[in-house]
């Protein structure tokens, strides 16, 4: 893949393979890997492309170039560093068309989504280029007989380990802050969707980025361990699900270092008496379909008061009739989940939801004969908190209403799940939506409105199990440095 023009004609549809290989870009060049894997495109179920897997070996390589440049890099002035990323957005948004069919094609995602993405991607390399030039350190006051200054250093070598469900956002937000800090990057893209991963790397490259600040290795779990165990790796920044962020974070406290955690959601809309029903709908409806449901902050509970619970469903429930299920090249309501194991997983949430009691209010038109891997969308009514559907993120279209009677009902329905990332709370009255928000044990709360993901600018990230720290924002700069204070004695 020389430039990503040329992968355009093979973009076009479904049926077409990419008709390169894609080789781990190591030190600033493409490395040819010791093993080749398939990655596959939900939409048909057909290798999409055939990209490197690394081993521990081209792992502890990527570690060693990116420790080679970190010191340079960690010492260049900010401005430097920004103008480069800066540079870089102009890249992204140059070739916004190839990028966004990559990221479709790779993940299932309907284009339009797709699209934004590439936009948001671009957004942060452009934010965290600018605001890195106003990262300001401090000076502490302590009297004319001395000096005292605090300066934000990187830490060296970050390891970046990357989900598949929004990898060409979750990358450029965690790497954009971590370069813009002076940090050399080693990202970990999971093998499902690597591909906008790798093409960051070129168009890094592209931009003049020195050899070796960036390299992106694809593979599974053996080398997200090799990279999050690796005793030269700094700081891990991980996006994916409990189990391994848990493991994620063991690997990096039996060595000392410091991680975090962006963990799953079981994100609420509290639809408080008072909400504007016409407003809230279809921002809720899109808050759980967006990229079928696989979403970290998918709006997958819906906590209504009694008296608005008829009109809300009536609400939603067209908007589910009528989603469209399709590739995500013809932009449908719709795409595929990621594969043929999470439609068994989203299948088996569906069944016991059933077997439970909840009620189907609406269903989307079954996605026969398109191939791939498709979960119709389901509106369930009447689910009980007391249940797996309730308080468990399924990762697919399936979205649960329950009702409640009151304000202080709703907050503990909302609190009947282990998760934290987000909320929303619909109320026309905004001092009660207040209250209401402020005592949601979560992440990131919205009012009247919401964006999954949140933003460029807000800072993301959870409580209790949706995990630890902080990306997007000027926040993410504080986690990807850390403050060496300087002292002088002025004689
Ligand atoms: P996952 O934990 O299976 O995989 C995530 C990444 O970890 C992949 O790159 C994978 O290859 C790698 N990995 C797997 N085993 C590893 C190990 N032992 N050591 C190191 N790395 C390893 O998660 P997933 O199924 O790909 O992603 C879905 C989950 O991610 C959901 O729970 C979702 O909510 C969460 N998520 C969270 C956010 C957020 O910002 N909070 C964003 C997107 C997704």
């Amino acid at each position: 893949m020389l430039t990503l023009a040329v992968l355009r004609p093979a973009l076009d549809d479904h049926s077409s393979p990419l008709p390169e290989r894609f080789a781990l870009d190591i030190g600033g060049e493409l490395r040819e890997p010791t093993r080749w894997a398939d990655d596959i495109d939900p939409a048909t179920a057909d290798t999409l492309a055939t990209v490197g897997s690394a081993t521990p070996d081209e792992v502890d390589a990527a570690v060693a170039a990116a420790r080679r440049a970190a010191p340079e890099w960690g010492a260049s002035a900010p401005s430097h560093r920004g103008t480069l990323l800066r540079r870089l957005a102009d890249l992204v948004r140059r070739d916004a068309d190839v990028l966004a069919r990559l990221e479709t094609r790779d993940t299932g995602k309907p284009l339009t989504q797709g699209r934004a993405d590439i936009t948001a991607a671009a957004r942060y390399f452009d934010f965290y280029g600018s605001v890195v030039e106003g990262f300001l350190g401090d000076s502490i006051p302590l009297g004319r007989g001395s000096l005292a200054v605090v300066e934000h250093e990187p830490h060296g070598v970050t390891g970046h380990v990357i989900p598949w469900n929004y990898p060409a956002q979750i990358t450029a937000r965690s790497v954009g802050a971590a370069l813009a800090a002076g940090n050399a990057t080693v990202v970990k893209p999971a093998e499902e969707a690597p591909l906008v991963a790798l093409a960051y790397a070129r168009l890094a490259r592209e931009a003049g980025f020195p050899a070796g600040v960036l390299n992106v290795i694809p593979g599974g779990a053996e080398a997200g361990t090799a990279l999050t165990a690796h005793p030269h790796v700094e700081h891990v920044s991980f996006t994916g699900s409990v189990a391994t962020g848990r493991t994620v974070a063991a690997a990096c406290a039996s060595r000392g270092r410091p991680s975090l955690l962006e963990l799953g959601g079981k994100s609420a809309h509290l639809v408080l008496e008072g909400a504007d029903i016409d407003r809230a709908a279809p921002v809720i409806t899109r808050a759980l379909l967006l990229h079928a449901g696989q979403t970290c902050t998918a709006g997958t509970r819906v906590i209504v008061h009694r008296s608005l619970h008829h009109q809300l469903v009536s609400a939603i429930a067209p908007f589910f009739a009528t989603a469209t299920l399709g590739h995500g090249l013809t932009d449908p309501t719709v795409g595929p989940v990621v594969s043929e194991q999470q439609v068994k997983r989203v299948q088996g949430f569906l069944e016991r939801a059933l077997a439970a009691g909840a009620v189907v209010a609406a269903q989307a038109t079954d996605a026969d004969g398109l191939g791939g891997y498709f979960v119709a969308p389901v509106l369930f009514d009447e689910v009980a908190q007391d249940t797996e559907l309730f308080a468990e993120e399924v990762f697919g279209p399936l979205l649960a209403v329950t009702t409640v009677d009151s304000d202080a009902e709703a907050v503990a329905a909302a609190h009947n799940s282990r998760y934290g990332l987000t909320a929303a709370v619909w109320c026309q009255d905004v001092d009660r939506a207040l209250r209401t928000a402020r005592s949601l044990d979560v992440g990131q709360t919205y009012i009247n409105g919401y964006a999954p993901g949140g933003g460029v600018e807000l800072p993301f990230g959870g409580t209790r199990d949706s995990g630890y720290g902080r990306e997007k924002g000027v926040e993410a700069l504080r986690e990807y440095s850390r403050s060496r204070t300087l002292f002088i004695d002025i004689a």
